[in-house]
């Protein structure tokens, strides 16, 4: 049984736990960490673990064999680099740094640590939906990829939420799994802000578009609007030389009443990618017994965070922002 311990004891954090010790298989939690320390310690009086007031100290930990990072995105950095320097696998949820500079210093610790110990918590590649997409377009049925318009909407966020998360919280996703999508990397970067929601409050503005071009010449518009109001909703929509490929809805029953059809929209990304989650940390969890990494790597954190460090300078300078991708180590290969 694989002893794991959690840092991060929010929503996230509860989730992972939860799915970790009463769903998947060969792995139980051991150990949890958070600031916040009533939250922390009534998790770890529910799932009978130890509480570490100190998230460095869970990781030096002889009781815990691997770790799961579900802090808040400022602190990511700094428990990836101890888990690497105590050559423990460490599961990160995104991003897997503030900034791509942090990432870039991450991935030079575990190339010069001379083992794959991160796995990224890009859950997206794990959707059926996202593994169907991408099964069609590698066929190329419908031929080569032209165009590919995204949608990611939340129905709202609280006053913490700024402008600048909408690319660095959120459309990371997004840079993600259309890297991982079209297999190729994005040569440009620009962000267009439409006329802002009644709905956001002063720090924020929402929504935003992003405009991405990839190496052969794909154009990819991701529409981020967190105060929808209306639902949990994401869309894709790839648009080939002979056909048009859509990510799946999640399937509801379509319901007639009062002169009206309706179908029932998700409200949070829990339901909307439950299965996605529970794959992932399975991967994790064998992966991690066997000494693999198998899922999203810390090159992969680092160049989704180059992406959203690049849409922020677009947005920031209102210009088309070129991207120079590095080359990939022959270690991530
Ligand atoms: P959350 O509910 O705010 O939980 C984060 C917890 O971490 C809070 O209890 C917080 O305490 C605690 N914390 C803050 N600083 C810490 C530190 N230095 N050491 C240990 N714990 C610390 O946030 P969340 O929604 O669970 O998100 C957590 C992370 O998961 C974020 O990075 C987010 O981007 C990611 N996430 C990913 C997905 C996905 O789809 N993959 C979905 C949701 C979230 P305080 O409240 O006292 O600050």
């Amino acid at each position: 049984m694989l002893k794991v311990g959690v840092i991060g004891t929010g929503a996230i954090g509860q989730e992972h736990i939860r799915r970790i010790n009463d769903t998947l298989r060969g792995a139980e939690i051991v150990a949890v960490s958070d600031v916040h320390l009533e939250t922390g310690k009534k998790v770890a009086e529910k799932y009978n673990a130890t509480f570490y007031e100190n998230g460095e100290d869970l990781i030096r930990s002889e009781d815990v064999d691997a770790i799961v990072v579900t802090s808040i995105d400022s602190t990511h950095g700094k428990y990836v680099l101890e888990a690497i320097k105590n050559h423990k696998y460490v599961f990160c949820e995104k991003p897997l740094a503030e900034k791509a500079q942090e990432c870039k210093h991450i991935v030079e610790a575990e190339i010069a640590g001379g083992k794959q110990v991160v796995q990224v918590g890009y859950m997206r590649r794990f959707d059926a939906g996202y593994l169907k997409l991408k099964e069609i377009i590698k066929n190329q049925k419908y031929g080569e990829p032209l165009m590919i318009h995204c949608a990611h909407r939340n129905p709202n966020v609280d006053k913490n939420y700024t402008t600048p998360m909408e690319i660095e919280n959120s459309a990371v996703h997004e840079f993600d799994v259309l890297r991982w999508l079209t297999g190729e990397e994005y040569i440009s970067a620009q962000v267009i802000m439409p006329k802002k929601t009644r709905f956001s409050h002063e720090n924020l503005h929402d929504p935003q578009i992003v405009l991405l071009e990839t190496q052969s010449g794909i154009r990819i518009d991701i529409e981020i609007f967190v105060n929808c109001q209306y639902g949990y909703d994401i869309k894709c929509e790839v648009v080939s030389e002979s056909g048009i490929i859509s990510l799946p809805e999640p399937s509801s029953p379509l319901i007639r009443s009062n002169a009206a059809r309706s179908e029932e929209v998700l409200t949070d990304w829990k339901t909307r990618f439950e299965e996605a989650y529970n794959t992932e940390l399975q991967l994790w969890i064998d992966a991690t017994i066997a000494e693999k990494v198998e899922g999203p790597s810390a090159w992969d954190g680092y160049l989704t965070s180059l992406t959203a460090q690049a849409c922020s300078e677009a947005r920031e300078k209102g210009s088309i922002m070129p991207i120079q991708m590095p080359d990939k180590p022959s270690f991530y290969r």
